[in-house]
């Protein structure tokens, strides 16, 4: 949806309320205090719902406000009738509109509209549920409960309906935004009305002073407890040195946004930030000094970040990262080097004796898509990035996934053909095999449009995906019998066994979710974790058709070969279920045209 047609949307919405305002004026008369004797009393009424709009009840942890004159609205429909509440409610906001201005006046409108819709909602509820005005006693019980009810949900219908139309969320959590918090406050306010509707009628003014004192006086103790809410919450989530958000808090934020922008298009970079040599820094002047650089280097990180509104934080002893939303890969790239270069250009005291003269640093940059499943492979590809921007020789950034070219394949083959050399001794099946799809991997690789550094994640994850079946004892792996249950349960701990080896080697990193999730299955029946089509990384979801293909074409005891055309067969009977049926069609297709064109022969 384009930013025009959400507006127009926002427009349409009050455009409706609009009408719908005009229509309650014209069915129920002018706004007037008609019947009511007394005018001093509509003027206070007027007051104290200024005095209440002003005097908000604050509340953690969003400190969103509650405001306390819809017990004075409803109050007014239960002792005066809708007319009167309609009155109180219009002269109150037309004052308070003029001298706060704090609002648009659209926003203005659409809150007085919304409080209209209210009101007349819950007065249709009272009078319908056969409740009498002015007549405060416990037979209107019903329609009391109905008046409050119908208020109730009418607030949560419109403001919910806004924020749908506005922030593009879904209207069911649109709905929990709402009321996230907020319900037994919201509730008790609906039900101070009745106690305020006794009061109006057996002491007006002494009723409402009392009232209005109780909710103003209540104000102050809100805010009290708000701002000490505040305090402890700041000291939890953020960093004492540098005053930036912490590691843990910079998590949580980075998890709800990443659940968010799951749902949607946007694209989210993330940038992880690391001070060249601040070791040498901190050894030649002291590590009070050090941690005055830091502070210098939050400050005007923060600085740079604000106007954008990127979230960051300080991740460790000399790194900070950076949630950039909005921002693609490029343009997160092209906005640190520019902070980068304002950074160099900065002096502060002691920076001279660094390697480049100057303060610098290096980073990592990496754009969030969806094959991502899980934050921490998010932050690791930053992580690697800013280690790569590292050995390029520091003071440069980063991009993740834009290495390949300058590092060598062949190197990193070697030394994990190595590693797969111990098979040779143990498990001669599994050495052969996973030389085999390795062969089909990068051959598959180059027909599928994959970026440069997929293609060598994918090579080498074909290569060493089962290498934590070097964990399997040798007469569970070599025994030629049906495997009994604990022994087929203890095969299939070869995915979480190879994920530890692999994640001990940092360099190895990208592997790991090759290594740990070839077996998910597409439709949620696989293992370690069950996961299910698109939670499953796509290169792990290809390399479990390739993978399968081969183990159904090799010879195995207890399993008849199948022929490259009967395998083929049995990977589209499963697509969809067993596998991804996008991969399996390109498969296919890799296969007839290399293998089975001109004769049917396996590869070994
Ligand atoms: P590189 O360019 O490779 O990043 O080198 P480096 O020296 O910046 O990185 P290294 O990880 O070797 O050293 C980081 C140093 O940061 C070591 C540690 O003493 C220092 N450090 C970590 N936290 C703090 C802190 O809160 N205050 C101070 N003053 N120093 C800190
Ligand atoms: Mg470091
Ligand atoms: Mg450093």
């Amino acid at each position: 949806m384009t930013k025009d047609l959400q507006v127009n949307k926002l427009y349409s919405f009050l455009a409706i309320l609009y009408l719908l305002g005009i229509f309650l004026y014209v069915t129920f008369g002018a706004y007037s205090f008609g019947n009511l004797s007394d005018w001093v009393l509509g003027y206070a009424l007027i007051g104290a719902t200024l005095v209440l709009i002003h005097y908000q009840i604050v509340l953690p942890p969003e400190g969103n406000s509650l405001s306390m004159d819809s017990a004075i609205y409803l109050a007014c429909v239960f002792v005066f009738g809708v007319k009167i509440a309609l009155t109180v409610l219009l002269f109150s906001n037309i004052i308070y509109f003029i001298y706060s201005r704090r609002d648009a006046w659209w926003a203005q409108w659409l809150n007085f509209s919304t409080y209209t819709v209210m009101i007349v909602g819950s007065h249709l509820a009272f009078i319908g549920l056969g409740g009498t005005v002015g007549e405060i006693d416990h037979t209107n019980v019903v329609p009391y409960i109905g008046a409050l009810t119908s208020y109730f949900f009418i607030n949560v219908l419109l403001i919910g309906l806004f924020f749908f139309l506005a922030r593009r969320i879904r209207l069911l959590d649109a709905f929990k935004g709402v009321t996230e918090g907020v319900v037994e406050s919201y509730l008790s306010t609906l039900l101070l009305s009745i106690i305020l509707s006794f009061l109006l009628q057996t002491a007006p003014f002494f009723g409402l002073i009392l009232f209005t004192s109780i909710s103003v006086l209540l104000s102050y103790a809100f805010k009290h407890h708000f701002t000490l809410y505040q305090e402890v919450s700041n000291k939890a989530n953020k960093d004492h040195l540098t005053g930036l958000n912490n590691h843990g808090y910079f998590k949580e934020i980075l998890e709800s946004t990443l659940d968010e922008v799951k749902q949607t298009d946007e694209v989210v970079s993330l940038a992880m930030i690391d001070i060249d040599d601040f070791k040498k820094y901190n050894d030649s002047h002291g590590h009070l000094q050090g941690d005055r650089l830091l502070t210098f280097f939050g400050q005007m990180l923060e600085e740079t970040c604000r106007e954008k509104e990127y979230v960051i934080a300080r991740y460790g002893g000399e790194e900070f990262v950076i949630l950039m939303r909005q921002t693609s890969e490029q343009d997160a790239a092209r906005f640190i080097d520019c902070f980068r270069k304002q950074v160099n250009d900065t002096y502060f005291d002691g920076v001279e004796l660094l390697p480049y003269g100057c303060l610098s640093f290096s980073a990592g940059i990496a754009g969030y898509s969806k094959d991502i499943t899980s934050l921490s492979e998010f932050l690791s590809h930053a992580d690697q990035a800013m280690y790569y921007a590292k050995s390029q020789g520091k003071n440069n950034t980063h991009i993740f996934g834009d290495e390949i070219n300058v590092i060598n394949l062949d190197q990193q083959i070697e030394e994990l053909e190595q590693q797969l050399q111990l098979f040779l001794g143990k498990d001669i099946y599994t050495y052969r095999h996973s030389k085999r799809v390795y062969k089909y991997a990068v051959e598959f690789s180059k027909l599928l449009s994959l970026k440069d550094s997929e293609k060598k994640t994918f090579i080498l994850g074909a290569l060493i995906h089962d290498i934590g079946k070097l964990e399997v004892p040798r007469h569970v792996i070599n025994k030629k019998e049906k495997l009994t249950k604990e022994e087929w349960e203890m095969i299939k701990k070869h995915v979480i066994w190879g994920r530890d080896i692999v994640a001990a080697n940092k360099k190895l990193a990208p592997l790991v979710p090759l290594v740990e999730l070839h077996h998910e299955r597409y439709d949620g029946r696989g293992y370690p974790h069950g996961l299910k089509g698109e939670e499953i990384p796509k290169l792990a979801r290809i390399l479990c058709i390739v993978d399968s293909f081969d183990a159904m074409t090799t010879e195995r005891p207890y399993q008849k070969t199948k022929s490259y055309q009967e395998a083929l067969c049995e990977l589209e009977l499963c697509a969809g279920t067993q596998f991804d049926p996008d991969y399996v069609k390109p498969f296919k297709q890799y296969i007839e045209n290399k293998y089975l064109l001109y004769e049917d022969t396996n590869i070994s």
